[in-house]
């Protein structure tokens, strides 16, 4: 549990839920140990482009506390983060047949949360943040290096986490901590709920292990758990 982050605060059982997905992808990144090049003080992927639910900021929000989340962020001013749409919202645009391919401009601005090539509040980044990695150093390589499997994996996560959150507001996750502080910001759209799992059937068989630990930690959602069963558990 993080300090500060109880059952009783912000965001209540999913807020709770998503702390357990965060610990049991970095127990499942443990087992992969020497698997990714990064390396503590590299921050080449920490931007204002990262993305997160309301649910997480508020994870974050009350780590920080009001006082100095208000100082952090007061100085911060952002042009308006346009074309950003949500992982189910992109997942349920594919499954109609609607989805446009468009890349929204990346901001690579530095994160406000970056203190000294560090990450200022690391126990409570979003996922958006703890997704980010790559095979090889992404400085010299120009761009991170996954295998597409990966990326699969962290998609669904993404969307799970997103399911959780559903109905709050889902964005850049600076402008949502702008928005905790109270000095501007806020969502790009809602949070949607999961309407399927987008993971290749090849794919199905190499996040089956993460997966079930996925459905354990989220079992009270009815819902969320009968679209996990259903790529999951019948192949
Ligand atoms: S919250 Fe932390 S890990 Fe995430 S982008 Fe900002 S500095 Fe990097």
């Amino acid at each position: 549990m993080v300090r500060g982050c109880t059952e009783n605060g912000y965001g209540g059982r999913a807020a709770e839920a998503v702390l357990e997905i965060y610990r049991e992808y970095g127990l499942w990144l443990e087992e992969r140990e020497n698997y990714f090049a990064c390396v503590p003080g590299c921050h080449t992927c920490c931007t204002v482009s990262v993305t997160a639910t309301a649910v997480e900021a508020g994870i974050a929000a009350e780590f920080i506390g009001v006082k100095r989340l208000r100082r952090l962020m007061e100085g911060v001013r952002l042009p308006a983060a346009d074309g950003l749409e949500s992982a189910n919202a992109i997942a349920a645009a594919c499954l109609e047949g609607r989805w446009e391919d468009h890349c929204p401009e990346h901001d690579f601005s530095p994160c406000p949360f970056l203190g000294q090539g560090r990450c200022s509040i690391y126990p409570v980044r979003p996922f958006g943040c703890r997704a980010f990695f790559s095979r090889v150093p992404c400085g010299k390589a120009g761009a991170a290096e996954v295998e597409p499997w990966f990326v699969s994996l962290n998609l669904m996560v993404q969307q799970v986490i997103e399911h959780l959150s559903r109905g709050r507001g889902w964005g850049r996750f600076v402008d949502l901590m702008r928005e905790e502080a109270g000095v501007g910001g806020g969502p790009s759209c809602r949070c949607a709920v999961m309407p399927a799992v987008m993971v290749p059937p090849w794919e199905l068989v190499i996040l089956r292990p993460y997966a079930e630990r996925i459905m354990a930690v989220v079992a009270f959602d009815p819902e969320l758990t009968a679209v996990l069963h259903s790529a999951f558990r019948q192949r």
